[in-house]
């Protein structure tokens, strides 16, 4: 088995997510020998600080498809030889890392929200039944973890210029499985859910895409938030379904989430509960949510949001 640690950086348009120095500094922190970093494509390393950066490059990697980025991914884990690889729990990391632990004979530790050392190994703590319990996580040998994003404060890579070391991975044609058909921008410019820092969600109090685009958004660009939704409020078509927070949804990690009338059924908290801080808006002072609320606001969402914004918007 390899040692230190190998940090898979995800970019956009070339620079690193905020996932990356998140890790690498957390990843220094633990001390669990050299901390490395892998990137599929062209990258700005100079966020990085002095950490040592595989890098695999092919034309046959300028969109993602599964095969090309697992074999990619095979050749930088063994140019690294790491004892543990971590990667941020992303769409990608849930698509081609469970192929990639298989084909390494590496254990998997999904959806990690701490990680600490204990005895020279490797320890994460991950949600399991939909939030209701957390376990620790042990892997003997090669160990990957996925880390939900924002589970770790700062993110600041420690000093130096990283120095790239280029990895062939021997990538063609053939192993590009998928075809790329169109890419659909979002409509908004604001953070992904997965990664944003604050999010505002509204509920199926709302009752119209007109009363939550008046109410839900303005709150959140006055808190600097990303909109997110409860799948009610999705089905009834006042949020876009790449909105929706929970277990059919996505999970999101912010420090700061803001429900607005939602109740707090089960797949709801599945995707948010572990958000640091929790701040609730509802009418019903016997509704779940308020059972893992930080801040509870019992009243009227129509009256509390417009405060919130008027507090948000003089700081
Ligand atoms: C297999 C499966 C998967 C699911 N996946 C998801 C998922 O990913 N995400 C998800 O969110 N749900 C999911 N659900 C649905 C989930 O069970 C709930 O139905 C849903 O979360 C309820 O949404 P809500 O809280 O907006 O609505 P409701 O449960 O109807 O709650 C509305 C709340 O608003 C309050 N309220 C009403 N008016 C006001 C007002 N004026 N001011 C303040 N408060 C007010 C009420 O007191 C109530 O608590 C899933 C369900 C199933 C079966």
């Amino acid at each position: 088995m390899g040692t230190g640690i190998l940090v898979l950086v995800e970019t956009d348009g070339g620079v690193p997510r905020k996932t990356a120095t998140e890790l690498i500094a957390k990843a220094t922190a633990l001390g669990l020998g050299p901390v490395s970093a892998a990137v599929i494509g062209p990258v700005d390393a100079s966020s990085l600080g002095g950490v040592k950066v595989y890098q695999v490059e092919s034309a046959q990697l300028a969109h993602y498809s599964t095969g090309a980025t697992v074999k990619a991914l095979q050749a930088l884990v063994a140019a690294a030889d790491p004892a543990v690889v971590l990667a941020p729990a992303s769409l990608n990391s849930k698509d081609a890392l469970p192929r990639l632990a298989v084909r390494l004979g590496a254990g998997l530790a999904v959806e990690v929200t701490d990680l600490r050392a204990e005895g020279g190994q490797l320890v994460g703590k991950r949600p399991i039944y939909a939030g209701k319990a957390l376990v620790d996580v042990k892997v003997a040998g090669l160990g990957i973890f996925t880390v939900r994003p924002n589970s770790f404060p700062g993110g600041v890579a420690p000093a130096g210029s990283a120095q790239i070391v280029a990895v062939d991975a021997g990538i063609t044609a053939a192993d590009v499985d998928t075809e790329l058909v169109e890419v659909l921008a979002p409509a908004s410019k604001a953070v992904d859910l997965t990664e944003a820092d604050r999010i505002v969600s509204g509920g199926r109090s709302l009752k119209s895409k007109e009363s939550f685009d008046a109410v839900v958004r303005p709150l959140a660009a006055a808190a600097k938030a990303t909109v997110g939704a409860s799948r009610a409020a999705v089905d009834a078509g006042y949020a876009g379904h790449g909105d929706q927070v929970g277990q059919t949804g996505k999970v999101v990690n912010p420090s700061l989430y803001i429900a607005l009338g939602i109740s707090g059924a089960i797949q709801h908290l599945a995707g948010m509960r572990t958000s640091r801080v929790i701040v609730s808006v509802n009418k019903d002072p016997e509704a779940p949510i308020f059972q893992y609320t930080t801040y509870g606001i019992v009243g009227d969402l129509f009256e509390i949001a417009p405060l919130l914004q008027k507090e948000l918007a003089a700081h």
